[in-house]
């Protein structure tokens, strides 16, 4: 019996849904336990190209099947299109392969609507929002204001909720931000929408998940974003609104009787980062935009441009000890191809200081990059399956940063197809 993570060690986007969507062949199930239709993973198979927001990357798997657990912030609207999106792709998704936490809190329109006013109202100090209505549909979850998936299924119990609930939030959309409140009308051709489409894949999770485990069915947990946007330990504020590292998935799965066998952080050969905060090793100009080309660094939600620089050896160390991985997935080593010379943040500067420890999020401003180059091999490497058969300085590179980071690199991945990897 094997129950896995695979988790993103860095600010995200680093080719998760790409190692869920290669390793699935050996679970049973694929669960994701954290956030919202806010990231974005882009999966490439025999179906096309598809970026998943909410649904697990398991959903390709004709034999796999998917949960959304309770710590998802669980958008029935974007989950249904998302659905659809996939249906046309030839996918096969029924109440028989994919099911939904009954515990899972319901993300309510006005949380994409108070998500937008806010970064409004915050101008040039904005956190970067995705405005996918995360951050508020998180705060309203913690302060007991939203309602659950569960209470669908008891529509007199939900409509009394919801009343409630619209009277409180419509004195923070008018009062607060002077805009139009929400009406039950709204709210109920809302569930009607989207709820009652929800209705059909609502369970309880949980309970499946524990009597699965005692099977010996094999259990894959799916993280969105990376360590370094979790809520207690990555770069906050500019951090997302709920926990994305490992230890927190057998929770916001809904089965803290499952245990975690092994976890996969998925690093990316260079750093990409999307959105506000900060980002020490960050490239600018033209020597930013040839790396943005040649990864084709581009939000799979939002289509932004991803800011981008060479690996940050600090933040990886800090990341995968967070994630707590013992395996390293590396992706996109193919993308440096182009490059003369490998940069790497080897260390950080901090106050005149050298440090090889990640600082503080009071201090991450202060930090400046300490940058060594290693040799780049300039050949294309995409078609090379063997570790042995990649040039001596690739391998120099992905050795050098398997002993920086301390976590065996197990996986090297050199293209984004199903087949482009390297196992070691
Ligand atoms: P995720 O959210 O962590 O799954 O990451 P994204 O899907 O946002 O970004 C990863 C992108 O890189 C996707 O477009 C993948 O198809 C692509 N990708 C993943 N691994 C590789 C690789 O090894 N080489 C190349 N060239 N592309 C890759």
């Amino acid at each position: 019996m094997s129950n896995s993570a695979i988790v993103g060690v860095n600010w995200g986007d680093e080719g998760k849904g790409r190692m869920v969507d290669l390793l699935t062949d050996h679970y049973d199930i694929v669960v994701r336990y954290q956030g919202g239709g806010n990231a974005g993973h882009t999966v490439i198979n025999r179906y096309g190209k598809f970026a998943l927001h909410l649904l697990p990357s398991g959903i390709f798997r004709a034999d796999v099947l998917n949960i959304l657990g309770n710590g998802v912030a669980l958008d029935a609207e974007n989950l249904m299109r998302e659905i659809d999106t996939v249906r046309e792709g030839g996918v096969s998704v029924t109440p028989d392969n994919l099911k939904v936490s009954c515990r899972a809190s319901l993300l309510l329109p006005w949380h994409r609507q108070l998500d937008e006013l806010e970064e409004k109202r915050l101008a040039d100090k904005k956190y970067g929002s995705t405005k996918q209505g995360i951050a508020p549909f998180y705060a309203d979850k913690y302060a007991k204001k939203t309602v659950m998936a569960g209470e669908l299924l008891c529509p007199d119990k939900l409509k009394a909720h919801l009343a409630d609930l619209l009277e409180w939030k419509n004195l923070t959309l008018t009062g607060v931000y002077g805009a139009e409140p929400c009406t039950m009308e709204q709210l109920m051709t809302w569930v009607e929408t989207w709820g009652e489409r929800l209705k059909p894949y609502l369970c309880d999770t949980g309970k499946l998940l524990d009597e699965a485990n005692r099977a010996g069915k094999r259990i894959l947990f799916e993280a969105q974003l990376g360590t370094l946007r979790d809520l207690d330990l990555g770069i906050y504020p500019y951090t997302t609104s709920s926990n994305t590292i490992a230890a927190y998935a057998p929770i916001g799965a809904g089965c803290p009787s499952v245990k975690l066998d092994h976890v996969v952080g998925v690093v990316k050969a260079y750093s990409t980062c999307v959105g506000e905060g900060p980002f020490t090793c960050e490239w600018f100009g033209e020597e930013a935009e040839k790396l943005r080309e040649a990864g084709g660094e581009y939000g799979a939600k939002t289509g932004r441009p991803r800011r981008v620089g060479p690996v940050d050896v600090v933040a990886t160390r800090y990341g995968a000890r967070m994630q707590a991985a013992d395996a390293i997935a590396l992706t996109k080593l193919d993308v440096l191809s182009y490059m003369d010379e490998i940069p790497v943040c080897e260390k950080y500067r901090v106050g005149g200081d050298e440090t090889d420890e990640f600082p503080l999020p009071m201090f991450l401003d202060q930090a400046e990059p300490v940058i060594r180059t290693m040799p780049g091999w300039k050949t294309d490497i995409s078609g090379i399956r063997r570790f042995e058969d990649l040039p001596e300085e690739a391998r120099s590179y992905v050795l050098y940063l398997e002993e920086q980071i301390g976590v065996p690199i197990r996986y090297v991945s050199v293209g984004p197809e199903r087949d482009s990897i390297i196992l070691r």
